[in-house]
Formats: C-alpha cells, sequence, structure tokens
C-alpha cells in the first residue's frame, strides 16, 4: 500500500511533467474507484492549465487555475506518463491526457483509490479533519504529550490516528518506536514528554530517510511503471516478528494493536 513517502516520491515524480501543461482530455475506462469519479470530470478539468500538484497526508491535489483533482492511491493504485497513445492496459482507468503529448496515467487493480474534483479541497470532507503534516512544526513531541493525556489506548494506533498526526503508517509507527524505545503496547497516557519528544523526532527522521530514499526513483514516473521507490532502508522490527533483534539479539515478538501487526523488541522497548 503506498505511504505517504511513496505518495510524496509520487508528487515529486509527476509534477515537472504537468506543471504548466494544458488539459486537452479526460479519459475515464472506468469510473468505479473507492467513490465514482464524477461524470462531469472531463468537461471541469479539459482546457484548464495545471499550475501545481500538492500533498495532503495520502492525498495529491492537483491544482487547475479553477478547481482541484483530490487523488487517492488506494491500496494498489499509481500514477505515471505515458505517451498519450499508447493503448491502455487493463486495469489502467484513467488517462489526463495533457498538450505536451503526454498523459497522466492511473492504473489501480483493487479500485479502492479515488479521483475526485473540489473547488475547496482543504475543505473538503475528506481532508479537513486531518491532523498536521508529520515533516512540519505543527507536529512535534508537545503535540503528542498533550494529546495523550487520559487516553488509554496503546501508543502504536495513538500515533497512526490521522487526527493526531497524518502518514504515521504501520512500518513507520513500528520502526519509530523500536528507535525511540518505547513498547508499542505501553498506554499512550502514561507516557512521559520526554520520551513523546524523542518518538516525534525518531518519526520525523524516519520519514524524511524513506521520502530521500524515493527521491532516487523519480525517473520511473516518466515510461516506466509508476512504482515509487518504497521504503528501502534497513528495517529494525517492521515485518520481522520472529527473527533476532539486530541490537541485542533477543527474539522479537508480535502482536496484535488495533488489528495490526505489530513486532516490537521486548528487551529493547520498554
Ligand atoms: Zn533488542
Amino acid at each position: 500500500m503506498p505511504e505517504l513517502p511513496e505518495v510524496e516520491t509520487t508528487r515529486r515524480g509527476i509534477t515537472p511533467h504537468l506543471q504548466g501543461q494544458r488539459v486537452s482530455q479526460v479519459i475515464v475506462r472506468d469510473r468505479r474507484l473507492r467513490w465514482p469519479i464524477p461524470e462531469d470530470l472531463d468537461v471541469r478539468l479539459s482546457g484548464q492549465r495545471i499550475v501545481g500538484v500538492d500533498r495532503r497526508a495520502k492525498y495529491l491535489l492537483i491544482n487547475a487555475e479553477e478547481g482541484t483533482l483530490i487523488s487517492h492511491l488506494g491500496m494498489s493504485g499509481n500514477l505515471r506518463l505515458v505517451d498519450a497513445g499508447l493503448a491502455p492496459l487493463k486495469h489502467e482507468h484513467v488517462d489526463i491526457v495533457l498538450e505536451s503529448g503526454l498523459a497522466l496515467r492511473y492504473t489501480d487493480p483493487r479500485r479502492f483509490g479515488a479521483m475526485l474534483w473540489s473547488l475547496d479541497p482543504h475543505n473538503h470532507e475528506l481532508l479537513i479533519r486531518l491532523g498536521p503534516e508529520p515533516l512540519t512544526d505543527l507536529f512535534d513531541g508537545d503535540r503528542l504529550f498533550s494529546l495523550s493525556r487520559n487516553k488509554t489506548i496503546a501508543v502504536k494506533p495513538f500515533i497512526m490516528d490521522n487526527a493526531v498526526v497524518v502518514g504515521v503508517g504501520n512500518i513507520y509507527a513500528t520502526e519509530a518506536l523500536f528507535a525511540a524505545g518505547i513498547d508499542p503496547r505501553r498506554e499512550a497516557g502514561g507516557i512521559s514528554r520526554a520520551r513523546y519528544l524523542k518518538l516525534a523526532v525518531e518519526i520525523k527522521r524516519i520519514l524524511a530517510h524513506a521520502i530521500e530514499r524515493g527521491g532516487t526513483t523519480l525517473r520511473d514516473f516518466i515510461g516506466g511503471d509508476g512504482q515509487p521507490g518504497y521504503f528501502q532502508q534497513e528495517l529494525f522490527a517492521y515485518g520481522r516478528g520472529g527473527e533476532l533483534c539486530k541490537l541485542c539479539g533477543t527474539t522479537l515478538r508480535e502482536v496484535k494493536l488495533g488489528q495490526r501487526a505489530s513486532v516490537f523488541c521486548p528487551r529493547c522497548q520498554r
């Protein structure tokens, strides 16, 4: 599933090919995504120039002169640039054809993604209640500390809550808690301010590193497969249940927290 770093990599990969381009046509071959693609998307977007591409959480905001295409990659979606004449394959549901002769092609085998139109995207119902971006100053350990007081839920689902901070998926939560030495089962409300300060720093470091790694794959957005560099940095805990801790040699444990597999080192994480 594309996580925040992959979505940010996608944004960086497609922006140079979209910015300043006029849309000549929108071709929708299958409207049935998580929500139906609006019937009038072609009428709304065609003829407009794209002024830029922003990201909010895992939503891409493709801003036209008037209005914004809000796109989410869901579980299996990707966006890439192809020659507009290239015949579409199965699951290639949408083409946004540009004056340049390229098309931004949306592929999504599982169709959990989204393509919606909004004149006011930041106040769209999908975006308005989102917490701060993790790599901005609006997110820090003080926020985690203050929002967690009296909370009895475990710290891992707490930091994965989009109202607390966006973009901390299972991989990043697992790795950040390992790096901060915090047991993912611990009650969010019982963790000290000092430990939350450390945790916030680790969340930022790990996400920033993953985005940096994704940057090495930007060329894959034109003509390539549109699969950005997935999290390839060394994993200490995620996906390693039953294996040995790289720091202390203890067997890593796996438990379920908020329906998600959670791996941790019982010795390094307290
Ligand atoms: Zn350990």
